[in-house]
C-alpha cells in the first residue's frame, strides 16, 4: 500500500480527511445563484440555511479537509464499512469478472447517509443551532438526520414525501425512535405545502416540494437551519470516506477496479465511492471508468438538460447548474424513492458534461431482478436504490463474460432493503412495471427553467 494513502488513514483505517474533487477538476465549479436575484450567492446569503462550517466546505477548493475528532468518533461506530468480493454472484453469472462491493448498509440508519448527517449535525451544534428542518424521500435521509441529531442533542423536523410516508411506516417509526418529528409532504405546516394541497389534496409529493417545505421552515425560524442529504458539494465531500476506504481495501485484495459503479439519486453515494478514484485517475492517469446509474423513469443524467435550475419546486433554494428534468418534474411513484429527484449534484453534472464519468439508466424490473440474484447469492437484501448499481455491475460482468476477459468491478451497496419489503412484495406479486417517461413530459418541465444571465 502506498505511503501517501497510508498517512490519510488512522490506525483503525478510517480516513482522517475528506477528499475534495474540486482540487483536481480542470475547470472550477459554476457559480451558485440566488433564487431571488439570479446573482451569484455569497456565503452570507447562505447563513439562514446552513452553519458556517458547512458553507466553507461548500465553496472550498482545498484537496483534503480534516474530519473533526468528534465526527470521527461517531463514524467509528460503523466505519470503516466492509468491502467484500461477491464470489457467490460471480459463480451464478459464470463470469471471469471479479465483483467487489462496499457495504454502506452497516450504518445505524442502514445506508451511506449518516456519513454526512453526522458532520452536518456537528457543524450545526458548534454554531449554536437548536433545531434542523429537512426533507426525506425514501426515509433514509430523514432517519440518518434524526440519528445524528439525537447524538448531538438537536431537534429534527422531517418533511417526508407523501408516497414514502404511506409506503414506509417503519422508516417513520425509526425517525420517531431517534426523537424526530415527521410530517407527510405536502404538509399543512408551510405555505409551499398548503399551496400544493389546495391544488391537489391527493398529491403524492416530490423531493423538490419537500425541500421547499424544509427550507421555508428553516428560514422562518431563528433557531433552525436546513440540512440536505445529497446534491450539494459538502455532502459529496462527506461521502468520500467510502471511496478512500475502498481504495485501501482493494489494495488488500491486490486489485484495482476497471470500473466503479454507484446508483444516482442526487449523486452523493456515487460521488463518495467515485471521486477518490477519479481524483487518482486525473492525477495518476489510471484507466478506471466511473459509472452513475439512475432509474429509467427519472432519467436526470441521461435525458435531462445541463442547465441552471432551482433545487426545489417552490424556487426557494439556490439555482445551480446541473443535469435536470425541471424543478416542477413530478416523478412517477417508482419504488426506488431515493432516486426520484429532478436534479443532480452539480459536481457530478459538470464531470459528466466534461466527459470524466459515464451515466446509464436501468429499468425498475431489471433492477429488482438483480437485487434478488444478489440477495440469493450474497445474502444481503439490498435497498431498491442500490439495486440499480447491482444491475449495472451484473451487466458489466456479463459483458466481460461475452468478451471472455477478466474485469474488476467495484460497486457501492448504498444501503440495505429491510424497510423496503413492500416493494419486494409488489415485485414478487408482479405488480411492478417498467416506466418510460414520455419526451413531452421532460420538455414541459424544462420550459420552466430560470432565465439566467451571466
Ligand atoms: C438516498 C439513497 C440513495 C440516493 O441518494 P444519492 O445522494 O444519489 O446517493 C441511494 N441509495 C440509498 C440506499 C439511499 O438511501
Amino acid at each position: 500500500m502506498s505511503e501517501k494513502r497510508k498517512v490519510c488513514l488512522e490506525d483503525h483505517e478510517m480516513p482522517k480527511f475528506w477528499y475534495n474533487i474540486v482540487a483536481d477538476m480542470p475547470n472550477p465549479p459554476h457559480p451558485v445563484l440566488h433564487p431571488g436575484t439570479g446573482k451569484p450567492v455569497t456565503p452570507d446569503d447562505l447563513t439562514p440555511l446552513f452553519p458556517m462550517g458547512v458553507i466553507e466546505q461548500e465553496v472550498s477548493a482545498e484537496r483534503h479537509i480534516e474530519i473533526p475528532r468528534e465526527v470521527r468518533d461517531i463514524l467509528k461506530l460503523w466505519r470503516p464499512s466492509p468491502l467484500f468480493r461477491a464470489r457467490g454472484l460471480e459463480k451464478l453469472l459464470d463470469t471471469p469478472a471479479h465483483i467487489y462491493f462496499k457495504n454502506e448498509g452497516v450504518s445505524p440508519a442502514g445506508s451511506h447517509k449518516p456519513n454526512t448527517a453526522v458532520p452536518q449535525a456537528f457543524y450545526n451544534k458548534i454554531a449554536g443551532v437548536k433545531r434542523i428542518a429537512t426533507e426525506t424521500g425514501a426515509g433514509q435521509w430523514g432517519s440518518s438526520m434524526c440519528f445524528a441529531g439525537t447524538l448531538f442533542g438537536l431537534e429534527v423536523k422531517v418533511y417526508m414525501v407523501r408516497v414514502s410516508y404511506d409506503q414506509k411506516p417503519y422508516r417513520r417509526m425509526m425517525m420517531e425512535t431517534w426523537g424526530g418529528a415527521v410530517v407527510p409532504s405536502p404538509s399543512p405546516d408551510t405555505e409551499a405545502g398548503r399551496a400544493v394541497l389546495a391544488r391537489d389534496p391527493e398529491s403524492m409529493g416530490s423531493l423538490g416540494l419537500a425541500i421547499s417545505e424544509a427550507v421555508e421552515d428553516a428560514v422562518s425560524r431563528e433557531d433552525t437551519r436546513y440540512a440536505l442529504g445529497s446534491v450539494l458539494n459538502h455532502v459529496c465531500l462527506h461521502q468520500t470516506v467510502i471511496g478512500q476506504e475502498a481504495m485501501l481495501q482493494m489494495e488488500r485484495f491486490d486489485e484495482f477496479p476497471d470500473v466503479v459503479i454507484g446508483c444516482h439519486g442526487g449523486g452523493s453515494n456515487f460521488s463518495g465511492i467515485a471521486f477518490p478514484f477519479l481524483g487518482d485517475k486525473i492525477r495518476n492517469k489510471t484507466n478506471v471508468r466511473l459509472v452513475a446509474v439512475e432509474p429509467f423513469s427519472c432519467p436526470t443524467l441521461t435525458r435531462g438538460s445541463f442547465a441552471f435550475d432551482y433545487g426545489d419546486t417552490a424556487h426557494l433554494s439556490p439555482i445551480v447548474k446541473m443535469y435536470t428534468l425541471g424543478a416542477s418534474f413530478m416523478p412517477p411513484g417508482i419504488h426506488a424513492g431515493g432516486l426520484r429527484y429532478h436534479g443532480a449534484a452539480p459536481l457530478v453534472s459538470q464531470l459528466l458534461n466534461e466527459g470524466f464519468i459515464e451515466a446509464r439508466s436501468v429499468h425498475q424490473l431489471e433492477s429488482f431482478e438483480a437485487a434478488v440474484q444478489f440477495a440469493r447469492t450474497e445474502g444481503i437484501i439490498p435497498a431498491p436504490e442500490s439495486s440499480h448499481a447491482i444491475r449495472a455491475a451484473i451487466d458489466e460482468a456479463l459483458e466481460a463474460k461475452k468478451e471472455g476477459k477478466k474485469r474488476v468491478i467495484l460497486f457501492n451497496l448504498s444501503g440495505h432493503g429491510h424497510f423496503d419489503m413492500t416493494s419486494y412484495e409488489k415485485y414478487f406479486a408482479g405488480q411492478l412495471a417498467n416506466y418510460v417517461l414520455p419526451e413531452a413530459e421532460i420538455e414541459k418541465a424544462l420550459q420552466e427553467l430560470p432565465k439566467v444571465d451571466l
